[in-house]
């Protein structure tokens, strides 16, 4: 009987908790994994596809944060390989647009890795509005949190202004895109894949910092 009891207690602690965190939610994150289905976005030496390595960093970000903060509420553009609008680039941006607005998101963030043509080149950077100081505040502390564990280098922070990026620029909230590193530099291509956790909890922490301090002044 005290057995029944107590395991009908921890069940109902653990529902209104759940309840209790889901109607407390401080922050909507949208997490977008940069292409998928039919495009496989830039394609590695090894043939490692940029979609692939989009959606394992874009899931373990958004895990990593809910852990950290269950009030922040994470939703992804995607979760697998399935692309569920049209499989054309222009619809496909405005796609994805229209769901981070019905999800109501408070921040977005969109992670892509880079390529070029000289295999050599490597490092992460970010792509902003110019206005969007919160976004700025996110980059320069991801930069220090890799900064610290000694992961490649920043190239820095661009800003939309220059080399407009869709979803960026026609989003409200703080957005921001990420190229994570290059598919095309083998070494670091490898190194995103076997770190994808350490990289997703600077990247999270990150978030979570910001978010936290946000909520406080607000
Ligand atoms: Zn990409």
């Amino acid at each position: 009987m005290i057995g029944l009891l107590t395991i009908f207690l921890v069940i109902s602690g653990c529902l209104c908790m759940h309840f209790y965190y889901e109607s407390h939610t401080i922050a909507t994150v949208v997490i977008d994994a940069g292409h998928g289905g039919y495009d496989p976005g830039s394609i590695g030496a090894d043939g490692t596809m940029e979609k692939d390595v989009t959606l394992k960093l874009a899931k373990q970000v958004g895990k990593t944060l809910h852990r950290m903060d269950r009030r922040i509420k994470v939703v992804y553009v995607r979760d697998d390989d399935v692309v569920d609008w049209a499989d054309n680039e222009t619809d496909d941006l405005i796609g994805r647009v229209i769901f981070a607005n019905e999800q109501k998101a408070d921040y977005y963030l969109s992670i892509h890795l880079d390529a070029s043509e000289n295999l050599e080149a490597r490092g992460y950077s970010f792509y902003i509005r110019s206005d969007d100081d919160i976004s700025r505040a996110i980059a320069y502390q991801i930069e220090e949190n890799l900064n610290q564990i000694h992961w490649s280098q920043s190239r820095g922070i661009n800003q939309t202004d220059q080399e407009p990026l869709y979803v960026v620029n026609n989003l409200q909230v703080p957005s921001m895109l990420m190229e994570v590193g290059f598919i095309t530099n083998s070494e670091e291509c490898r190194n995103i894949q076997r770190n994808t956790r350490m990289l997703a909890k600077q990247i999270a922490a990150a978030y979570y910092d910001i978010i936290i301090k946000q909520t406080e002044t607000e």
